[in-house]
């Protein structure tokens, strides 16, 4: 089954049961909490604290979603996209539990020919939070899912909140069993790779107040309403549907990788680590450019930065694997072929999508062409000495020099079983801006503080709060 076809039938679904369909908000919202929207139900905040009236009382959407801290597990774990698709219904103090569970079980589990997507009932695992008796029941009595294949999980996995205050509640998800080839026994208390999370019911029935984590903080009141608010993986269902190992081998997200296999001339599938590589660069074009279309450019602070890096990190993947001549207009062109469907505005809006993204690559393969120069030779002296780590001088030299962002520095140490004298780098980086400083305060007298644009062109990403724990993926 193909992707589009998994949103439509999705949204069909709760169509029929009497849900609104919304569209997908911007991937950027006017929230300098929020780097970019990481969940469906980021739109619909102030309806479920009671602080506007929903114009209805259900609503099903496909959200746009990226996840900053999923960057590093991007080919790594056989699951995680930093841009994927949410598919969610939304119940703003209409039903609760018992349809919440009851839908989401029709349609994983009903007949292809029937609108559903036909999974097999027994490979199918539930979980709940610690002391959630009512889910347990429900999951049991509504699915008929045997105790044996429901877990009790805590705060951490279980009590779903944004990390700021806000609204929040015990959830229960829903888990996919792929099989002993791909892990251990024993549900996904033990293996969540080979037990993939595919959906997640929240039950979202209080505020939060400050708190310190994931699961330390104060529960306020009850919501005035109960509510749904849930989330399933398009890319999860899809890889489940369509027989694949990863989350990158799906129908819109492969074609990335087969263009990379031209333009390089090697295989994917034949090296662990350059398969890796294939993979970054299939997730992070599709990422970049809905987030160019989004608005995003490159920069050097927020979200600008992270669009950046990943722009970056396609064209050092391209490199790696042995692309000598830009790549990064065919990158974006079968990305808009592949998603145009869903998102028109990457056709609508290509050029400019494409000339952001070939800007950044141009750029940037100038600063790889001489930045590498000079980090073999500090890499080469290391290992000459019988050492195990770039000093914060030359680390500081690379990006003083040539542009080179400490991360980059970092990764290519680590290819190079590296380390950084991190610390180094930062006190050699504060040390600059101190004298830039007061350089400045003794050239003005008069003039306004300039000092916060220099971080930005040090290349300092801007700290986001807030909104941290949003599944722990919102900050960069
Ligand atoms: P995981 O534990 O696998 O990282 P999660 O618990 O962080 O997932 P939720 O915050 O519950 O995920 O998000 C709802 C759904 O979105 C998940 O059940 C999953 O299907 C999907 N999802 C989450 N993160 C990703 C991702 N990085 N790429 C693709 N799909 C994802
Ligand atoms: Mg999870
Ligand atoms: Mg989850
Ligand atoms: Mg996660």
């Amino acid at each position: 089954m193909q992707t589009h076809d998994i949103r439509r039938r999705f949204l069909d679904h709760f169509i029929r049961a009497g849900h609104t369909e919304v569209p997908s908000a911007s991937l950027v919202l006017d929230d300098p909490n929020l780097l970019f929207v990481n969940a469906g139900m980021v739109q619909f905040v102030p309806y479920f604290l009671g602080q506007r009236t929903p114009p209805w009382d259900r609503a099903t959407s496909v959200q746009k979603v990226v996840r900053t801290l999923d960057i590093e597990n991007v080919g790594i774990t056989t699951r995680h996209n930093t841009f994927f698709q949410m598919a969610g219904n939304f119940s703003f103090g209409d039903y609760f539990k018992r349809d919440a569970i009851t839908y989401a079980w029709e349609l994983l589990t009903g007949s292809v020919a029937d609108g559903g997507y036909g999974l097999d009932p027994e490979r199918l695992w539930t979980t709940a939070y610690l002391d959630d008796d009512e889910a347990i029941t429900l999951w049991q009595e509504v699915a008929g899912v045997p105790s044996g294949r429901i877990q009790r999980r805590g705060m951490a996995d279980n009590y779903w909140s944004m990390g700021i205050p806000g609204p929040c509640g015990p959830c229960s998800e829903i888990y996919y069993d792929r099989g002993p080839e791909f892990g251990r026994d024993g549900g996904p208390e033990a293996d969540e790779d080979r037990y993939v999370e595919i959906w997640n019911l929240v039950f979202m029935q209080n505020e939060r107040g400050a708190g310190r984590g994931k699961d330390d903080f104060e529960i306020l009141r009850p919501l005035p309403r109960r509510n749904i608010d849930t989330g399933m993986g398009v890319e999860r269902i899809a890889m489940v549907l369509q027989g694949v190992d990863n989350v990158y081998e799906t129908d819109l997200v492969r074609p990335v990788i087969v263009e990379a296999e031209r333009l390089t001339g090697r295989r994917y599938g034949s090296d662990h680590g350059a398969d890796i590589q294939f993979r970054v660069i299939a997730d992070h074009a599709r990422t970049a450019a809905m987030l160019i279309s989004d608005g995003v450019n490159p920069g050097n602070d927020g979200r600008g930065y992270v669009l950046r890096r990943l722009l970056r990190r396609i064209v050092r993947s391209a490199t790696l694997l042995g692309a000598t001549q830009p790549t990064m207009d065919r990158f974006m062109t079968v990305v808009r072929d592949e998603m145009a469907e869903s998102y028109p505005v990457l056709r609508t809006d290509f050029e400019r999508i494409e000339n952001v993204a070939v800007g950044e690559e141009t750029a940037f393969r100038r600063t790889l062409d001489s930045g590498s120069k000079l980090f073999a030779v500090a890499r080469d002296s290391v290992v000459a000495a019988g050492g195990s780590r770039i000093s914060g001088d030359d680390a500081f030299a690379l990006h003083d020099t040539y542009g080179f962002p400490i991360d980059l520095t970092l990764e290519m140490a680590g290819e190079a079983g590296l380390a950084v004298d991190e610390a180094g780098f930062r006190e050699l980086m504060s040390q600059q801006r101190r004298r830039a400083k007061e350089d400045a305060q003794a050239r003005k007298q008069s003039h306004a503080d300039l000092s916060v644009y220099r971080e930005f062109l040090d290349g300092v990403p801007t700290e986001f709060t807030g909104y941290t724990e949003l599944n722990t993926d919102a900050r960069v």
